[in-house]
């Protein structure tokens, strides 16, 4: 089956047609889904996507003219894409639900712990020979009560690593795992999670309810000097509101993998022109805050993983088997 791979990184060429072997045709474009690039899919009866290419209705009614029949996103959230027109169109789409939940949590741990420990600004003053210690300290996360919001796959990995620290923890989720409540995780309201929480990290989807669920009031709510970390999706923060929470010391320190406006940002290199957002642009001005583009779930693991599942969501499109992991509306 010819598959035409938008937003194709070199990581893409190197991982996908090892799972793909020769049962299927990929033609690697860099080019993110658009308007303007689904001429690219001619000739396709699959697209392959990633989280920034865009299949809304018109798009989606381009590609299906074209004789696309499938959609094999490689990523778990399906946000982008528009699955009732999907539907309507007679399109297939599929995902990958999980893959390395281990490597987002472990990411996290690693924003958490940077920052927490001063490990970005170690790095460069012993660099510049500057042993001293002033501004470096930080504090043991043993004994601290770190709140997790959404304990599911990534969440109660997260938990776990927190637990082996030593943490106490406070868990808010409409549906309580287990697991996290065999590790000794409380279940709270949002409000008393946002309260009673040294340390935050966000694990839950971002869906209507969820859209900033980090505002200014849940800000007032939290103790000061709160460390807060979003690995999940960046609409769960308002960031603007966050900014003034630094500005005031409310937030002790913050840590993004992902921000609200990061698409056609994250996962470009801009070094030689310049950060075309003024709040992202803020963000980097604070020395307690770090954000990284998008890559917690960048580890081999993760990308073997996703590249096995979506190679075997092609080969079920191709043989007209239902597949496992189609998403509908
Ligand atoms: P999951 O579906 O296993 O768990 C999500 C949990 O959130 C569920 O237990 C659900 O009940 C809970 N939840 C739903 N609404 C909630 C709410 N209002 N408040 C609190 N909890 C709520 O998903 P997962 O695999 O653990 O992934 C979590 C999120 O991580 C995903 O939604 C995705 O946005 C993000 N993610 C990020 C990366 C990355 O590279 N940064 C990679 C993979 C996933």
């Amino acid at each position: 089956m010819r598959v035409v791979v938008f937003s194709a990184k070199p990581h893409d060429r190197d991982f996908l047609p090892l799972a793909c072997a020769d049962r299927h045709d990929l033609v690697f474009h860099e080019s993110r889904l658009s308007a303007a690039t689904v001429p690219l899919a001619a000739g396709a009866e699959a697209v392959c996507l990633f989280v920034h290419d865009h299949a809304d209705a018109t798009i989606l009614a381009g590609l299906a003219k074209l004789g696309v029949k499938h959609l094999a996103l490689r990523c778990a959230g399906f946000n982008n894409v528009d699955l009732a027109a999907a539907a309507q169109l007679g399109l297939g789409v599929a995902r990958v639900p999980a893959y390395s939940p281990h490597g987002v949590a472990e990411h996290a741990v690693a924003l958490l712990m940077t920052l927490n420990r001063r490990v970005h600004r170690a790095y460069n003053r012993v660099r510049d020979g500057n042993f001293a210690l002033e501004g470096l300290l930080g504090f043991n996360v043993h004994g601290k009560t770190v709140g997790i919001v959404g304990t599911g796959k990534i969440g109660l990995c997260f938990a776990r690593i927190m637990h082996g620290f030593g943490a106490r923890l406070l868990a808010h989720d409409p549906v309580p795992n287990p697991e996290a409540v065999q590790l000794g995780a409380e279940y709270v309201a949002l409000d008393r999670l946002l309260a009673g929480s040294d340390i935050i990290s966000l694990h839950c989807p971002l869906t209507p309810a969820t859209h900033h669920l980090i505002d200014a009031t849940a800000l007032a709510r939290m103790r000061d000097g709160v460390f807060l970390v979003n690995t999940s999706r960046g609409p769960l923060v308002d960031t603007a509101a966050v900014i003034e929470a630094l500005k005031s010391g409310k937030l002790g320190a913050l840590a993004l993998d992902v921000y609200e406006e990061e698409e056609g940002i994250f996962y470009e290199d801009l070094s030689a022109a310049f950060v075309p957002d003024d709040l992202l642009a803020r963000l980097l001005t604070f020395p307690n805050v770090l954000v990284t583009s998008h890559q917690a779930f960048f580890t081999r693991e993760a990308l073997t993983s996703i590249a096995a599942t979506t190679a075997g969501n092609l080969d079920d499109f191709a043989a007209g088997r239902p597949c496992a992991n189609a998403v509908k509306a």
